[in-house]
């Protein structure tokens, strides 16, 4: 059985659980993610490790509530189990010697970027942070993130805390000012987020590494949903990522393909909805 132990709305739309899952966190490093069913007759979803306690044995997962399955997963409360979840799932994050690395958090992106961030300043490198949202209501571990950086900057495209702009901006001004230090810069959150971080360091020659979103279902790379064009080649993000070289995405086809699944979505609900009236 899997409980929750804790729960919390961080944001608007946003919460965060503590669930037990002993042989999960015993295994769980920066980068991966598990598997979660919430109910019964319901659909399975990926999530990132957001952060674990290996001797509590439990894991802590951020979801922000965009449809069913996220819904379903919100109503459930302190005391109830998940159905299932399975991992740790996917390749952890290699942790290489760097002096400056910049991390870049969209939106829900800051809860897979926060591990990294941690085993980079427990590595000893200097961790510069920027975290982005769109307003101060989605804006979630402010102090966890300063906690884990030598530089904490904050940008909402409202102005409504931090910086009032993108967070392409403060990321181009530390590449001015200092790239050859940059061994690395980490981009996570939404993928035209992580497109542009990527155009942004390419002319300055810094690796640059995306954790990509696409639709994803056996997480075990045998469906082929989850499948992305890196350097020409086709990929799987759940068995070779889910984090890739930003600057090898085909990002134009991955956004298509999450726009389809969108579209495929809306075409099935007009014929359902077709169907019902047709029944009335
Ligand atoms: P739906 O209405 O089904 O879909 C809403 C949107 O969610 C879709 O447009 C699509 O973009 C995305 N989505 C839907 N189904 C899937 C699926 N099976 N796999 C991936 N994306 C899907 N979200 C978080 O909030 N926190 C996380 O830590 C997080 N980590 C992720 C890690 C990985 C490796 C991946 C691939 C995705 C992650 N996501 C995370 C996205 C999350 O899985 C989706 O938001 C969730 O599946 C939506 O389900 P839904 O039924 O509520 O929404
Ligand atoms: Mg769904």
């Amino acid at each position: 059985m899997h409980k929750i132990i804790s729960k919390k709305e961080l944001a608007e739309n946003i919460f965060e659980i503590e669930v037990e899952a002993r042989a999960i966190a015993k295994k769980a490093r920066a980068g991966q993610f598990v598997v979660v069913l919430a109910k019964d007759a319901g659909e399975r979803i990926p999530l990132t490790l957001a952060d674990w306690d290996s001797q509590k044995g439990t894991v802590t997962l951020v979801y922000m509530v965009v449809g069913t399955s996220t819904a379903k997963l919100s109503e459930l409360c302190v005391g109830d189990n998940l159905l299932g979840i399975s991992g740790p799932l996917g390749c952890h994050s290699e942790i290489e010697e760097a002096d400056v690395v910049v991390m870049v958090a969209g939106g829900v992106g800051t809860a897979p970027i926060f591990p990294i961030a941690r085993e980079y300043k427990n590595a000893g490198t200097t961790v510069i942070t920027i975290q982005g949202a769109r307003s101060k209501s989605l804006l979630f571990w402010e102090e966890k993130m300063a906690e884990v950086s030598d530089q904490h900057i904050i940008t909402t495209d409202d102005g409504s805390a931090g910086r009032k702009g993108l967070v392409t901006e403060p990321l181009k001004e530390i590449l001015e000012m200092k790239s050859d230090r940059i061994g690395k810069v980490y981009a996570i959150g939404p993928s035209i987020m992580m497109k542009f971080c990527s155009l942004t360091t390419k002319p300055f020659k810094v690796d640059t590494v995306v954790s990509l979103n696409s639709i994803m279902i056996d997480a075990t790379g045998m469906c082929g949903v989850c499948r992305v064009e890196v350097g020409g080649k086709t990929k799987l993000t759940c068995t070779d990522g889910p984090e890739f070289d930003g600057h090898l995405v085909n990002w134009d086809l991955l956004m298509d393909r999450l726009r389809g699944y969108l579209e495929e979505e809306k075409i099935s609900y007009d014929k359902y909805q077709l169907e019902v009236e047709m029944n009335v």
